[in-house]
């Protein structure tokens, strides 16, 4: 636990976690450095006997990677971060690290494709099963646990539905079962959703999206219980090597300091810009739990200290039409990344779950009409101008 624990997340994002060098620079090095010295042979030797601590190689421990790790786990409420290569290997490492041959994992069906296909087609291949669940379907998760049941995978709110998950009662759900309760907390990030509050038992990250906020790095970070960590999953990593870079870490702790005042930006103008389509003509449906008309508005408000930066609608006419207002946006980047300070648009029914088929894509409630936002940091009235003008054109 760090020093700053009675400050607010917003506190600990700036300040928790530094390490100061001998030249007491305020602001946080860059340790570019892949090995660190030792003072003589016997202490190269205690250190890689485990007798004394210190740095021995950055594909165990760097500085940098470090102070982003202890900053993260503050600002969860986490007693260990392991920083990671991405948040894939995030999901990798925690999964590689914690679960053996034989072992089940229950996961949400509305969670990142690609976290899909690491289940699916990479560890099955290692004999780990996954089963699917539909994420507020709790009969579902309970009647998915079997006795090798070890894991309860989730995002919350999903994408690109921003459907919300009641975290409590997952945990309790989990805990009855002997199992893990792990929670993808990329769309809410610590300022928003802070799900140790709620029974989860390991939070993971892509840092690659908020963490930045502006889509320079991948990354990732698994924060959970000091000796699960330490052991399985930062022993994992650093004999199998995802690791963080340092620069990518320095990065991300800069990030960080500012990650208070863009996620409340990024959720007002989401919150604004949710609002106001609502009433436009030609959109026939808008998800985003700020809107009163959410299925789990209120569960949201509870859970989440804001509604987040990322707003979906579905359009009248189509694919066709929903291409042409992508097309026409000028403000609304065309690509895959979300939680850039540059606000992005998709379609995810061509993108992102393209390798669904037609009936999957029905069930997941991904419409053709369908096209997800993730505001930005522009000024607010030029985004609505800008969908007003894809909007109104014919
Ligand atoms: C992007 C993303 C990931 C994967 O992270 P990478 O950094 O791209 O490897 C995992 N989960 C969610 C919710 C994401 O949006």
């Amino acid at each position: 636990m760090s020093d700053f624990d009675e400050f607010s997340p917003t506190t600990r994002a700036v300040r928790a976690g530094q390490i100061r060098s001998p030249e007491a620079e305020h602001s946080e090095l860059i340790y570019a450095t892949s090995s660190f010295v030792f003072d003589s042979a016997a202490e190269a030797a205690a250190r890689f006997a485990g007798e004394s601590p210190g740095n021995i190689y950055s594909r165990f421990t760097n500085p940098t990677v470090r102070m982003f790790e202890q900053r993260l786990a503050a600002m969860e409420g986490g007693e260990r971060c392991v920083g990671t290569s991405s948040g894939m290997s995030a999901i990798l490492s925690t999964c590689m690290g914690l679960l053996e041959a034989g072992d089940h994992i229950v996961s949400s069906r509305a969670i990142f494709g690609t976290t899909v296909n690491l289940f699916n087609k990479i560890l099955s291949k290692f004999g780990l099963a996954t089963s699917f669940v539909p994420l507020t379907d709790y009969d579902a998760w309970e009647a998915a646990i079997r006795p090798e049941t070890k894991m309860l995978f989730l995002e919350t709110p999903s994408n690109p539905l921003t459907e919300i998950a009641d975290i409590e009662r997952l945990a309790d759900i989990a805990h009855r079962h002997d199992c893990l309760l792990v929670v993808d907390n990329c769309f809410c990030t610590p300022i928003l959703q802070q799900p140790f509050k709620y029974g989860a038992d390991i939070v993971i990250h892509s840092a690659t999206k908020y963490l930045d906020g502006q889509g320079r790095c991948v990354g990732g970070a698994v924060i959970g219980p000091q000796e699960m960590m330490e052991e399985h999953v930062f022993g994992f990593l650093r004999t199998a090597g995802p690791t963080m870079s340092p620069f990518n870490a320095w990065v991300f702790l800069k990030g960080l300091e500012t990650l208070g005042v863009r996620m409340r930006a990024h959720s007002d103008s989401a919150n604004q810009l949710a609002h106001w389509l609502a009433e436009q003509s030609g959109v026939e449906k808008v998800y985003y739990p700020g809107l009163k008309s959410h299925a789990q508005h209120d569960l949201a408000s509870r859970q989440q200290s804001g509604f987040g930066g990322i707003v979906s609608f579905e359009v009248s006419g189509g694919r066709e039409r929903a291409w042409q207002l992508i097309d026409r946006l000028r403000l609304f980047s065309i690509t895959a990344n979300l939680g850039d300070t540059k606000s992005t648009v998709t379609h995810p029914a061509t993108t992102t779950h393209s390798r669904l088929s037609d009936a999957e894509r029905a069930a997941a409630g991904i419409g053709d009409g369908l096209v997800r936002l993730s505001a930005g940091l522009e000024d607010v009235g030029d985004l609505q101008a800008d969908l007003a003008a894809a909007l109104a054109a014919r």
